[in-house]
Protein backbone atom coordinates (compact mmCIF):
# COMPACT_ATOMS: atom_id res chain seq x y z
CA UNK A 1 0.00 0.00 0.00
CA UNK A 2 1.09 3.41 -0.98
CA UNK A 3 1.98 5.36 1.77
CA UNK A 4 2.86 9.28 2.12
CA UNK A 5 6.40 10.44 0.98
CA UNK A 6 8.84 11.35 4.01
CA UNK A 7 8.87 14.88 2.15
CA UNK A 8 4.86 15.61 2.75
CA UNK A 9 5.54 15.84 6.49
CA UNK A 10 6.16 19.03 7.53
CA UNK A 11 9.33 19.51 9.54
CA UNK A 12 11.68 22.10 10.52
CA UNK A 13 15.52 21.85 11.33
CA UNK A 14 17.73 23.18 14.48
CA UNK A 15 21.14 23.00 12.74
CA UNK A 16 21.36 19.12 12.53
CA UNK A 17 17.79 18.27 14.20
CA UNK A 18 14.98 17.75 12.24
CA UNK A 19 11.43 18.05 13.87
CA UNK A 20 8.51 16.92 12.16
CA UNK A 21 4.93 17.77 12.97
CA UNK A 22 3.16 14.60 13.02
CA UNK A 23 -0.61 15.51 12.45
CA UNK A 24 -3.64 13.99 13.82
CA UNK A 25 -6.69 16.07 13.06
CA UNK A 26 -7.87 19.27 12.68
CA UNK A 27 -10.39 20.14 15.87
CA UNK A 28 -13.83 21.38 15.10
CA UNK A 29 -14.45 25.35 15.11
CA UNK A 30 -16.53 24.76 18.40
CA UNK A 31 -13.44 24.22 20.11
CA UNK A 32 -12.04 27.24 21.02
CA UNK A 33 -15.38 29.10 22.16
CA UNK A 34 -15.34 26.16 24.49
CA UNK A 35 -11.81 26.05 25.34
CA UNK A 36 -10.74 29.83 25.44
CA UNK A 37 -13.86 31.76 26.49
CA UNK A 38 -12.68 34.80 27.05
CA UNK A 39 -11.09 34.39 23.24
CA UNK A 40 -14.29 36.32 21.46
CA UNK A 41 -14.94 37.08 18.15
CA UNK A 42 -15.21 40.28 18.29
CA UNK A 43 -11.85 40.39 20.68
CA UNK A 44 -10.28 37.43 17.40
CA UNK A 45 -11.37 39.82 14.79
CA UNK A 46 -9.19 42.52 16.97
CA UNK A 47 -6.13 40.74 16.16
CA UNK A 48 -6.14 41.11 12.68
CA UNK A 49 -2.33 39.34 12.27
CA UNK A 50 -4.24 36.32 13.41
CA UNK A 51 -5.97 36.16 10.47
CA UNK A 52 -5.85 33.83 7.99
CA UNK A 53 -3.82 31.15 9.62
CA UNK A 54 -4.30 30.99 13.30
CA UNK A 55 -8.60 32.16 12.63
CA UNK A 56 -10.91 32.72 10.38
CA UNK A 57 -12.28 35.86 9.24
CA UNK A 58 -15.67 35.75 11.18
CA UNK A 59 -13.28 35.58 14.30
CA UNK A 60 -13.48 31.59 14.79
CA UNK A 61 -9.68 30.04 16.13
CA UNK A 62 -8.52 27.34 14.61
CA UNK A 63 -6.83 24.60 16.79
CA UNK A 64 -5.34 20.85 15.84
CA UNK A 65 -3.83 18.07 17.41
CA UNK A 66 -0.31 16.96 16.62
CA UNK A 67 2.84 15.64 18.05
CA UNK A 68 6.13 16.19 17.34
CA UNK A 69 8.82 13.46 16.29
CA UNK A 70 12.42 14.33 16.05
CA UNK A 71 16.10 12.54 17.21
CA UNK A 72 18.14 13.80 20.00
CA UNK A 73 20.96 12.08 22.01
CA UNK A 74 20.95 8.90 19.37
CA UNK A 75 17.07 8.33 20.73
CA UNK A 76 13.71 8.48 18.82
CA UNK A 77 11.42 11.10 20.56
CA UNK A 78 7.80 11.94 20.78
CA UNK A 79 6.47 14.34 22.27
CA UNK A 80 3.06 14.27 23.14
CA UNK A 81 0.27 11.35 21.18
CA UNK A 82 -2.62 12.87 20.95
CA UNK A 83 -6.50 11.53 21.03
CA UNK A 84 -6.09 7.87 19.71
CA UNK A 85 -8.21 5.89 17.91
CA UNK A 86 -11.19 4.06 19.05
CA UNK A 87 -11.35 5.38 22.73
CA UNK A 88 -14.87 5.95 24.27
CA UNK A 89 -15.11 9.48 25.20
CA UNK A 90 -17.67 12.38 25.81
CA UNK A 91 -16.37 15.18 24.16
CA UNK A 92 -17.70 14.55 20.56
CA UNK A 93 -14.68 16.00 18.69
CA UNK A 94 -12.33 12.91 20.78
CA UNK A 95 -14.81 9.86 20.42
CA UNK A 96 -14.12 6.64 18.33
CA UNK A 97 -11.79 8.55 15.60
CA UNK A 98 -9.96 6.73 12.68
CA UNK A 99 -7.06 9.27 12.01
CA UNK A 100 -4.69 7.51 10.36
CA UNK A 101 -1.95 9.18 12.64
CA UNK A 102 -0.09 6.10 12.71
CA UNK A 103 0.74 5.93 9.11
CA UNK A 104 1.93 9.26 9.12
CA UNK A 105 4.11 8.80 11.83
CA UNK A 106 5.40 6.31 10.15
CA UNK A 107 5.82 8.55 7.19
CA UNK A 108 7.60 10.79 9.60
CA UNK A 109 10.27 8.33 9.67
CA UNK A 110 9.16 7.07 13.16
CA UNK A 111 7.37 3.85 13.01
CA UNK A 112 5.94 2.99 15.88
CA UNK A 113 8.36 0.09 17.20
CA UNK A 114 11.17 2.17 16.51
CA UNK A 115 10.19 5.15 19.15
CA UNK A 116 12.40 5.43 21.76
CA UNK A 117 10.81 7.74 24.00
CA UNK A 118 7.61 9.58 24.47
CA UNK A 119 7.14 12.39 26.46
CA UNK A 120 3.80 13.01 27.83
CA UNK A 121 3.77 17.24 28.36
CA UNK A 122 0.89 16.13 31.04
CA UNK A 123 -2.28 14.06 31.55
CA UNK A 124 -5.01 14.83 29.59
CA UNK A 125 -6.89 13.03 27.23
CA UNK A 126 -5.71 14.87 23.90
CA UNK A 127 -2.22 14.51 24.62
CA UNK A 128 -2.03 10.73 26.26
CA UNK A 129 -4.24 8.96 23.60
CA UNK A 130 -1.70 6.89 21.55
CA UNK A 131 0.25 6.02 23.86
CA UNK A 132 -2.29 2.70 23.52
CA UNK A 133 -4.09 0.65 20.55
CA UNK A 134 -6.68 -1.78 20.54
CA UNK A 135 -5.53 -5.32 20.16
CA UNK A 136 -7.98 -8.16 20.90
CA UNK A 137 -10.17 -5.94 22.89
CA UNK A 138 -7.69 -5.23 25.24
CA UNK A 139 -5.58 -1.46 25.33
CA UNK A 140 -1.97 -2.32 24.98
CA UNK A 141 1.21 0.27 24.44
CA UNK A 142 1.33 1.68 20.97
CA UNK A 143 5.12 1.95 20.99
CA UNK A 144 6.48 -1.65 22.49
CA UNK A 145 9.93 -0.34 23.26
CA UNK A 146 9.31 2.99 24.56
CA UNK A 147 9.77 4.57 27.85
CA UNK A 148 7.21 6.94 28.79
CA UNK A 149 8.10 10.16 30.43
CA UNK A 150 6.05 11.84 32.53
CA UNK A 151 6.99 14.57 35.51
CA UNK A 152 6.44 13.05 38.89
CA UNK A 153 4.33 16.32 40.25
CA UNK A 154 1.96 15.54 37.09
CA UNK A 155 1.74 11.57 37.68
CA UNK A 156 1.14 12.19 41.84
CA UNK A 157 -1.14 15.01 41.23
CA UNK A 158 -3.72 12.57 39.26
CA UNK A 159 -3.40 9.59 41.61
CA UNK A 160 -4.60 11.75 44.70
CA UNK A 161 -7.50 13.68 42.21
CA UNK A 162 -10.74 13.10 43.06
CA UNK A 163 -11.53 12.02 38.77
CA UNK A 164 -14.94 11.63 37.56
CA UNK A 165 -15.89 8.61 35.83
CA UNK A 166 -14.65 10.37 31.76
CA UNK A 167 -11.39 10.73 33.42
CA UNK A 168 -11.06 7.39 34.83
CA UNK A 169 -11.91 6.18 31.63
CA UNK A 170 -8.65 7.55 30.12
CA UNK A 171 -6.80 6.82 32.66
CA UNK A 172 -7.56 2.88 32.34
CA UNK A 173 -7.51 2.75 28.67
CA UNK A 174 -4.58 5.28 27.78
CA UNK A 175 -2.37 5.68 31.11
CA UNK A 176 -2.41 2.43 32.93
CA UNK A 177 -2.01 0.29 30.44
CA UNK A 178 1.62 1.72 30.24
CA UNK A 179 2.00 2.00 33.69
CA UNK A 180 1.08 -1.82 34.25
CA UNK A 181 3.72 -2.65 31.21
CA UNK A 182 6.67 -0.88 33.47
CA UNK A 183 6.94 1.42 30.90
CA UNK A 184 6.28 4.73 32.39
CA UNK A 185 8.85 6.80 34.17
CA UNK A 186 8.43 9.54 36.63
CA UNK A 187 11.16 12.93 36.25
CA UNK A 188 11.37 15.46 39.27
CA UNK A 189 11.62 18.83 37.15
CA UNK A 190 13.09 21.53 39.46
CA UNK A 191 12.44 24.98 38.59
CA UNK A 192 15.41 25.29 36.03
CA UNK A 193 14.56 22.13 34.46
CA UNK A 194 16.17 19.00 33.60
CA UNK A 195 17.76 17.76 30.55
CA UNK A 196 16.71 14.02 30.09
CA UNK A 197 18.20 13.60 26.79
CA UNK A 198 21.62 15.96 25.90
CA UNK A 199 19.72 18.33 23.81
CA UNK A 200 16.59 17.74 25.32
CA UNK A 201 15.16 19.72 28.63
CA UNK A 202 11.90 19.48 30.49
CA UNK A 203 10.53 22.93 31.80
CA UNK A 204 8.41 23.02 34.11
CA UNK A 205 5.66 25.10 32.99
CA UNK A 206 2.43 24.63 35.34
CA UNK A 207 -1.29 26.08 35.57
CA UNK A 208 -2.90 24.11 32.64
CA UNK A 209 -1.99 21.07 34.94
CA UNK A 210 0.37 21.25 38.22
CA UNK A 211 3.20 18.85 36.47
CA UNK A 212 3.12 20.57 33.21
CA UNK A 213 6.34 20.64 30.82
CA UNK A 214 7.43 22.21 28.36
CA UNK A 215 9.84 20.74 26.01
CA UNK A 216 13.23 23.00 25.07
CA UNK A 217 15.20 20.87 22.17
CA UNK A 218 18.58 21.98 21.14
CA UNK A 219 20.28 21.47 18.03
CA UNK A 220 23.73 21.79 16.87
CA UNK A 221 24.81 24.53 14.51
CA UNK A 222 22.57 27.62 13.93
CA UNK A 223 22.06 29.89 11.34
CA UNK A 224 21.04 33.89 11.18
CA UNK A 225 18.26 34.76 13.51
CA UNK A 226 18.10 31.10 14.91
CA UNK A 227 19.71 30.06 18.37
CA UNK A 228 19.11 26.49 17.41
CA UNK A 229 16.83 25.84 19.72
CA UNK A 230 13.08 25.30 19.43
CA UNK A 231 10.11 24.92 22.51
CA UNK A 232 7.22 22.73 22.32
CA UNK A 233 4.30 24.37 23.92
CA UNK A 234 2.49 21.86 25.56
CA UNK A 235 -0.60 23.32 26.29
CA UNK A 236 0.94 26.08 28.32
CA UNK A 237 -0.08 28.08 25.36
CA UNK A 238 -3.03 26.56 23.37
CA UNK A 239 -3.19 29.06 20.98
CA UNK A 240 -1.38 32.36 19.42
CA UNK A 241 -4.51 34.89 20.44
CA UNK A 242 -3.03 34.16 23.92
CA UNK A 243 0.15 35.72 22.93
CA UNK A 244 -1.77 39.28 22.91
CA UNK A 245 -3.30 38.39 25.94
CA UNK A 246 -1.59 36.19 27.90
CA UNK A 247 -4.80 36.57 30.64
CA UNK A 248 -6.46 34.52 28.83
CA UNK A 249 -6.65 30.94 30.12
CA UNK A 250 -8.48 27.78 29.10
CA UNK A 251 -11.58 26.30 30.58
CA UNK A 252 -10.24 23.27 31.94
CA UNK A 253 -6.70 25.38 33.70
CA UNK A 254 -5.86 23.84 37.12
CA UNK A 255 -4.96 26.47 38.29
CA UNK A 256 -5.72 29.83 36.10
CA UNK A 257 -4.11 32.67 37.64
CA UNK A 258 -0.39 30.23 37.65
CA UNK A 259 -1.54 29.12 33.92
CA UNK A 260 -1.04 32.58 32.74
CA UNK A 261 2.20 33.57 35.06
CA UNK A 262 3.62 30.79 33.31
CA UNK A 263 2.64 32.00 30.23
CA UNK A 264 3.63 35.60 30.57
CA UNK A 265 7.18 34.35 31.57
CA UNK A 266 7.67 31.95 28.77
CA UNK A 267 6.73 34.56 26.36
CA UNK A 268 9.07 36.83 28.19
CA UNK A 269 12.26 34.69 27.81
CA UNK A 270 11.21 34.17 24.35
CA UNK A 271 10.67 37.28 23.10
CA UNK A 272 12.95 38.78 20.55
CA UNK A 273 15.32 35.56 20.70
CA UNK A 274 15.61 33.28 17.74
CA UNK A 275 14.34 30.14 19.59
CA UNK A 276 11.23 28.60 17.40
CA UNK A 277 8.07 28.28 19.42
CA UNK A 278 5.92 24.94 18.66
CA UNK A 279 2.49 25.39 19.62
CA UNK A 280 1.03 21.62 20.24
CA UNK A 281 -2.32 22.95 19.26
CA UNK A 282 -1.60 25.58 16.86
CA UNK A 283 -2.57 25.02 13.01
CA UNK A 284 -0.55 25.52 10.23
CA UNK A 285 2.28 26.67 10.19
CA UNK A 286 2.49 25.49 13.47
CA UNK A 287 5.61 27.02 14.70
CA UNK A 288 7.37 30.27 14.82
CA UNK A 289 9.59 33.70 16.87
CA UNK A 290 8.00 35.14 19.50
CA UNK A 291 8.19 39.39 19.94
CA UNK A 292 7.28 41.92 22.48
CA UNK A 293 4.39 44.13 20.55
CA UNK A 294 3.22 46.84 23.31
CA UNK A 295 2.56 45.23 26.89
CA UNK A 296 1.84 41.76 25.26
CA UNK A 297 3.18 39.51 22.45
CA UNK A 298 2.84 38.77 18.80
CA UNK A 299 3.59 34.92 16.66
CA UNK A 300 5.87 36.10 13.75
CA UNK A 301 5.03 32.45 12.08
CA UNK A 302 7.67 30.41 10.35
CA UNK A 303 6.72 27.66 7.98
CA UNK A 304 7.94 24.16 7.90
CA UNK A 305 10.84 24.01 5.00
CA UNK A 306 8.60 22.36 2.86
ZN1 LIG B 1 -4.45 19.80 24.86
Amino acid sequence: MPTDSPRTVPSWTLGTTTIHRVDEVPLPPATGPWLLPAATPDLVTGEDWLHPHFADGDGVLRLDSHSFAFSAGGLRILVDTGIGDGKQRANPAWHDLRTGYLDRLTAAGFPPHTVDLVILTHLHTDHVGWNTREENGRWVPTFPRTRYLVSRAEREFWAAYDMDEPRRQMFRDSVDPVEEAGLLDLVDVPDDGTEVVPGVRLLPTPGHTPGHVAVRVTGEGTGPGDDGTAVITGDCVHHPVQFAHPAIGSCVDIDPRLAATTRRSLLASLAGTGTLLMGTHFPAPTAGRVIAHGDAYRLIPVGPRH
